[in-house]
């Protein structure tokens, strides 16, 4: 381990940056580790916002971790406060109440917020985002008092709230601008068995339009000229980094920080990780909004920042569940030959892709996790396979690997 490392600061209290704190006490850094985040609750992981608080029974929120264990591991955390400036000559960051700390190493990880609707569809009071814990109590109240929602964006996050939606006995309208859902990570397949799930569960979809006017009798006008309920409007339109306080580093481009393979920016001792993260991706760069990569990434980046040089490799894998669906993605599950694998129309199935060899590059799966648990090694792996056998369900799906 370098011994001139001595204070590490990490700005953003999320599930990226407290896996690096905690990782960095594993590895056995003994220095200053100071964390800052803007929001007031204990960090907390975010699939229970749109899961688990969203359900009838509501459980509490569960912290990743617990004051007891920071004073414990003598991680300092200051929640609440946001970083608003970074001086990468000095190795200082200033804090919004006007504090400077001083770093080392500074690891940025805070995160990406909800791509807003355009200002004529302000409203604070109808209009919902879900990215926090106080968001997911609003919403909540929302659903409880069974206000009639439209849900703006066919992504995860939408479907996800359209069943909690319903559960609740709301009448739940979704608006998606183009032709499918979840069009940019899922299989075309898939798109259609989602539909015909979500409106068997009583979903109103509309396809093809988007939100134009918030009206006063509480509904929204769509451009097609349409009328849908909306006493309440829950927006998952995709999101936006965070990089507030290091737009002016010189170190962003579109998607949020660029890192190399090792999470370390153009500055050097200055890294990044989870969704903030622009990563090498494909043959460019992008970010990896998931929770499997905000916690390896986290993970491995622990070692770079203590000096070493360990790139960071993983296939994109992440999970949705929507009622009693539930979903897995790995990989480009959108490109490729497809093979489908079980009853498209039933209600457990997985669709793998293949690329001209043959190899495995994506699945996705529904209600299938025990595919995807094979899917996930062979994309990792570029596993070739006989694509009959892919298909084959009478035969093991181990059997199919050549
Ligand atoms: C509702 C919801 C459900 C999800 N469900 C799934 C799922 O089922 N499966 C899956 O794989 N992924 C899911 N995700 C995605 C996953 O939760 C994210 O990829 C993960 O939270 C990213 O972690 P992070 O630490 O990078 O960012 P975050 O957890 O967002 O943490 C970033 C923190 O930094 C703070 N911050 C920002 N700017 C500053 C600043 N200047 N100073 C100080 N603090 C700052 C933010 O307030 C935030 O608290 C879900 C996300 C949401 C919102």
């Amino acid at each position: 381990m370098d011994q001139g490392i001595n204070r590490i600061v990490i700005v953003g209290a999320g599930q990226a940056g407290t896996t690096v704190a905690f990782g960095l006490r594993k590895a056995g850094f003994h220095g200053d580790i100071t964390v800052v985040g803007e929001e007031a609750h204990l960090p907390y992981e975010r699939p229970q916002l749109s899961k688990e608080m969203l359900q009838q029974e509501r459980p509490a929120l569960r912290p990743m971790k617990a004051h007891a264990d920071y004073e414990g591991q003598k991680i300092q955390l200051n929640l609440g406060r946001r970083v608003v400036d970074t001086d990468a000559n000095e190795r200082r960051v200033l804090l919004d109440d006007g504090r400077a700390i001083d770093f080392d190493r500074l690891v940025i990880a805070t995160g990406v917020k909800p791509r807003q609707l355009p200002d004529s569809l302000h409203d604070p009071v109808r209009v919902r985002y879900l990215r926090t814990v106080d968001d997911a109590d609003h919403l909540r109240a929302d659903l409880e008092a069974g206000k009639s929602i439209a849900i703006v964006g066919g992504g995860v996050i939408g479907l996800e709230v359209a069943m909690a939606a319903r559960a609740m006995g709301c009448t739940v309208t979704l608006i998606e601008a183009a032709d499918r859902l979840m069009s940019r990570s899922v299989d075309e397949v898939v798109s259609r068995y989602l539909d015909q799930a979500h409106r068997a569960n009583g979903v109103d979809i509309r396809y093809g339009v988007q939100a134009i006017d918030l009206l006063s009798d509480g509904t929204l006008k769509l451009s097609d000229g349409s009328i849908v309920p909306a006493e309440s409007v829950l927006v998952g339109i995709g999101v936006t980094p965070n990089v507030g306080g290091f737009a002016h580093l010189g170190i962003t481009d579109a998607a949020g920080v660029r890192v190399d393979p090792c999470g370390q920016t153009a500055i050097a001792g200055i890294f990044a990780t989870g969704d903030i993260a622009s990563q090498p991706h494909g043959t460019g760069f992008g970010r990896v909004e998931t929770w499997a990569n905000a916690q390896d990434h986290a993970i491995n980046l622990v070692r770079n920042v203590l000096g070493e040089s360990a790139p960071y490799e993983s296939p994109v894998w992440f999970w949705s569940d929507q009622g009693h669906i539930n979903l897995q993605v790995v990989g480009n599950a959108t490109q490729g030959t497809r093979v489908i694998r079980g009853d498209e129309h039933g209600d457990s199935f997985s669709v793998f892709r293949l690329d001209e060899q043959n190899r495995v590059t994506g699945c996705t799966s529904v209600n299938a996790p025990k595919d995807m648990a094979v899917a996930r090694r062979w994309v990792k792996l570029g596993t070739q396979v006989d694509m009959n056998r892919l298909a084959d369900t009478a035969a093991p799906l181990r059997n199919s690997a050549l």
